[in-house]
């Protein structure tokens, strides 16, 4: 008899078990005793069986199928670089509360991208051995320098048999320029609406003309283009902490099915500004059940999903492999994925690239003109592995899990420190238990919303039985 590793944690009163691939069962609070005591009674034999913890003689092809599944997860076919985050410009006409510190003032000098800079793109994506690649405009406010992003458009266009563009921007302006490129089949536009003309206010714009001309342009460019060409993240703040139904019905209101519920982030001013909640797990989960008790009444009688709470249930139940950079385990930073600064530096990620600005740590990971620094993404990399972390490894959600260092680095400055102590971990285990107590307690009104979310529609065929821990080693959807 061979047995494979597993880990445990209590949900309710039940105990669960998952395997190396996620597989998952409720037990008994007492089954790991008798499971080392052989007295296991004989369901659960057969559970651990089925779930390929226990591989009897006979068995084998259970072990080899569990390797495909684990080489199938981590394969590097996502490996080579297709994904660019590109800072035309740092300088910004707004300043927000949480984000001063990756911003120039509007009228600084040397902040832009020169043509040098430009000439130093086009050999860099040269090398890109990729037909497709996305980019993403940040800033800085990227629609200040319209005649640089056609530049880049231009360069990629003649690269990549394929490209998409993402122009993020805060919308205080439309100009017949930046008109034309958003009229462009393959740009899509992104933007920030943190809630409410007043919550625009007190956390971007500063003045509630400002917050009524962007919400002004928002509405036109979805009348103009539809909702599929524009999206909105909102960034939760203090102000809605107590009351997200706000926010959410915002999004309602704006024609949204969807909001990502995202915490202020614990880098630059915004640790300062945001001080608790930027540290508080406690808090943000607290608001975080909130909301999505508001989003599961909406959902009584129409589809709307939190993205990431939606992920998790694709991904856990759907088997769906998702590319979210800050949850994914190994981080493999620097292989699909890097931000291109105003400077022509390279970074594993946008809050790398923050720490930088504020001189927390230097992340940069090379420049464009002299490529990778292999030996430090290496050292990124090297951390970035939850299946090999201390803690983690005995962790029950480690098989839907991910791992973020560079937001270890952020809050602790380190990171070594146990994996439970951090904003992260806690955040996580906080979601993880959420889903799975819905799912022990066959919570009908939850389990539905699940099941919209996995089929992505308002009326979903009504199949409980895929959670179920039975069924959980049958094809999924
Ligand atoms: S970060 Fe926390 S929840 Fe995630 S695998 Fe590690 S210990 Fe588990």
């Amino acid at each position: 008899m061979t047995i494979t590793p597993f880990r445990f944690r209590p949900v309710l009163d039940r105990l669960l078990l998952t395997n190396e691939v996620g597989d998952y069962g409720f037990f008994e609070s007492d089954v790991v005793e008798r499971f080392f005591a052989e007295s296991l009674s004989n369901e659960e034999h057969r559970k651990l069986r089925d779930m390929s913890v226990l591989i009897e003689k006979g068995d084998e092809w259970r072990l080899t199928s569990m390797m495909r599944r684990i080489r199938n997860t981590h394969n590097r076919r996502h490996s080579r670089l297709s994904y660019l985050i590109v800072i035309p410009t740092l300088r910004c006409d707004l300043s927000c509360t949480y984000c001063q510190v990756s911003r120039a003032p509007l009228s600084a000098v040397g902040y832009d991208w020169t043509d040098e800079r430009l000439a130093q793109f086009d050999h860099f994506v040269s090398t890109i051995d990729s037909d497709h690649l996305k980019l993403e405009f940040q800033g800085g406010e990227p629609t200040l320098r319209p005649d640089l992003l056609n530049d880049i458009i231009g360069i990629c266009e003649k690269w990549f048999k394929t490209v998409e563009f993402v122009v993020c921007t805060n919308l205080t302006r439309l100009t017949t320029e930046i008109e034309n490129i958003f009229a462009r089949d393959n740009v899509l536009i992104s933007t920030s609406i943190d809630g409410p003309s007043s919550t625009m206010t007190a956390n971007r714009t500063g003045s509630d003309e400002l917050s009524e001309a962007v919400l002004r342009n928002f509405e036109y460019l979805v009348d103009k283009y539809g909702p599929e060409k524009v999206s909105a993240l909102p960034t939760v703040t203090e102000n809605i902490l107590t009351n997200p139904n706000e926010l959410i019905d915002f999004y309602v209101s704006l024609g949204f099915q969807s909001i990502f519920l995202r915490p202020v982030n614990y880098m630059g001013f915004a640790r300062k500004v945001h001080r608790d909640l930027s540290r508080d797990a406690v808090l943000w989960n607290q608001f975080y059940r909130l909301a999505l008790e508001h989003i599961v009444a909406i959902n009584d009688d129409s589809y709307f999903e939190e993205f990431y709470l939606a992920l998790l249930v694709r991904s856990i139940f759907g088997g769906r492999q998702h590319g979210f950079v800050d949850l994914r385990s190994p981080g493999r930073f620097a292989t699909d994925y890097c931000v291109i600064d105003f400077d022509g530096a390279l970074y594993p990620s946008d809050e790398a690239r923050m720490l930088s600005r504020t001189h927390t740590v230097d992340l940069s990971i090379g420049t464009m003109m002299e490529g990778f620094d292999d030996k430090k993404v290496a050292q990124l990399n090297l951390h970035a592995v939850n299946q090999t972390h201390p803690d983690c490894i005995h962790c029950a959600y480690m098989p839907y899990c991910g791992i973020d260092v560079i937001d270890d680095i952020s809050r602790y400055g380190r990171t070594d420190i146990p994996k439970h102590e951090t904003w992260f971990c806690q955040r996580h285990i906080s979601l993880f238990d959420l889903i799975f107590e819905k799912v022990a307690s066959q919570d009908r009104r939850y389990l539905t919303v699940f099941l919209k979310w996995l089929y992505r529609r308002a009326d979903p065929p009504l199949t409980f039985e895929l959670f179920d821990d039975s069924a959980t080693f049958q094809s999924r959807l």
